[in-house]
């Protein structure tokens, strides 16, 4: 088996470890090329070095100093900011992982798949402001575009061996995040630290606060979408508080397949890893006497409008994505610096929406990359302004 090589975006945070954990394990079969961070200069350093990285890169200049010194003892290439992060995922490696969290995420992906690279991706957001131009810049290039998120792994481990156009359903399933059991009233007043404690699974604060909300399952929704082809009625969300079931899919012959498995990354990244093979992966095995059940149920639209606002995103099609996806992540901003409420954060993107809906924004073409980020940039500004004005 040849060595292949990866790159890993994004190394510092919760996927980001758990790739390099089952790396580490296999050194026959992988290699670590480059390895890149943002904030967490030392945690990068101490990582390039364990893991023989060839290179590391810090997304922002002002660290450059610091990781430069952190590993001045050795021959790694070190280098920072964003042209630093273009040389890193231009570099000739087998895969990359793309786990940088947001839509900051989205070029490196891209630049790695026309560099040639197999791209992993755990980064949800550059399917949900790019769909369309990250499917065709794997298909462009010929490289494979391999889902980790769990429920899209669930998925695509789910069709093997299907045809595309026998599935009648996809359903995702959802944990409900921290305030499952909260009323309506009781969301109201939730503080950042509260949104960030997880029921089932452990990952980057972000994502954790975007699971309580569900405004994580809205971009989820919209991620299947564009990564199998599905109309937007062909997909739908389940709350199961039990994190077992991952996803489902219902053909056409009323056979569903569901994908089962312990609520931990490692499954789904190493399907990614091992190109859609099964390794032998050092997890968990799931006792049913001991889950003794598995439950089901509607999400509370109420609690999550959120998803609605998905199935708007997906009905209105362009470049409606990218500006989702953006003033999404600026009312998670405010929320996180306690501007706006928890239960605002959908206002904020509702109303960022519905006035695109009606707005002729200038920007037309979902594959062209200076549209999406004109639309990213404007979805920004326009929450922006609507959290300013929140009360
Ligand atoms: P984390 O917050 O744990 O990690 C994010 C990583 O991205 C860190 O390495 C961070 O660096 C880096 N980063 C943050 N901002 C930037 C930026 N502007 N430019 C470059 N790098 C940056 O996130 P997760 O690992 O939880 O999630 C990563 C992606 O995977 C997200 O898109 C998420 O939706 C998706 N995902 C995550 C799952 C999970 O279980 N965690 C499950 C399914 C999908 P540093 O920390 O050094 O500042
Ligand atoms: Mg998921």
């Amino acid at each position: 088996m040849a060595l292949k090589r990866v790159s890993i975006f994004g190394a510092t945070g919760s996927i980001g470890q758990n790739t390099l954990d089952l790396i580490g394990r296999d050194p026959e079969r992988f290699q670590v090329d480059t390895l890149t961070g943002g904030h967490q200069v030392d945690h990068l350093a101490e990582d390039a070095k364990k893991y023989g990285a060839r290179m590391v890169v810090t997304a922002y200049d002002d660290h450059y100093q610091a990781l430069k010194s952190a590993l001045s003892d050795t021959d790694i290439q070190v280098g920072a900011g964003a042209s630093a992060m273009k040389e890193a995922a231009s570099r000739p490696v087998d895969m990359v992982m793309s786990a940088i969290v947001g839509a900051a995420g989205l070029e490196p992906g891209l630049t790695a798949m026309n560099a040639g690279a197999d791209l992993l991706l755990a980064n949800k957001e550059s399917m949900v402001a790019a769909g369309a131009l990250t499917r065709t810049t794997a298909q462009k290039n010929n490289v494979a575009l391999l889902p980790v998120d769990s429920e899209h792994s669930g998925v695509f481990q789910a069709l093997q061996g299907e045809r595309r156009d026998t599935i009648e359903r996809v359903i995702l399933t959802a944990s409900g995040g921290a305030f499952r059991d909260y009323t309506l009233e009781e969301m109201q007043s939730v503080t950042p630290e509260q949104a960030c404690d997880h029921p089932t699974w452990a990952m980057g604060q972000r994502i954790t606060v975007d699971s309580a909300s569900m405004f994580n399952k809205a971009l989820e929704v919209i991620e299947a979408k564009e990564l199998f082809d599905l109309a937007p009625e062909q997909i739908e969300v389940l709350v199961h508080r039990q994190s077992l079931v991952h996803a489902l899919v219902e053909f056409q012959d009323a056979g569903i397949i569901a994908h089962v498995g312990p609520h931990d990354m490692r499954h789904a990244i190493g399907y990614a890893l091992y190109g859609g093979n099964r390794a032998n992966l050092p997890l968990e095995r799931l006792d049913f006497t001991k889950i003794a059940r598995l439950d089901f149920a509607a999400p509370d639209l109420k609690k999550y409008p959120s998803v609605d606002l998905a199935y708007q995103v997906m009905r209105a099609g362009g470049l409606m994505g990218a500006a989702f996806n953006a003033a999404k992540e600026k009312a998670l901003d405010a929320f996180l610096a306690r501007q706006i409420g928890f239960l605002q954060m959908s206002e904020v993107v509702k109303s960022v929406i519905d006035t695109l809906s009606v707005t002729d924004h200038g920007f037309e073409d979902a594959l062209n990359l200076e549209h999406i980020l004109g639309m990213d940039a404007l979805g920004r500004d326009m929450a922006e302004r609507v959290c300013a004005t929140q009360k």
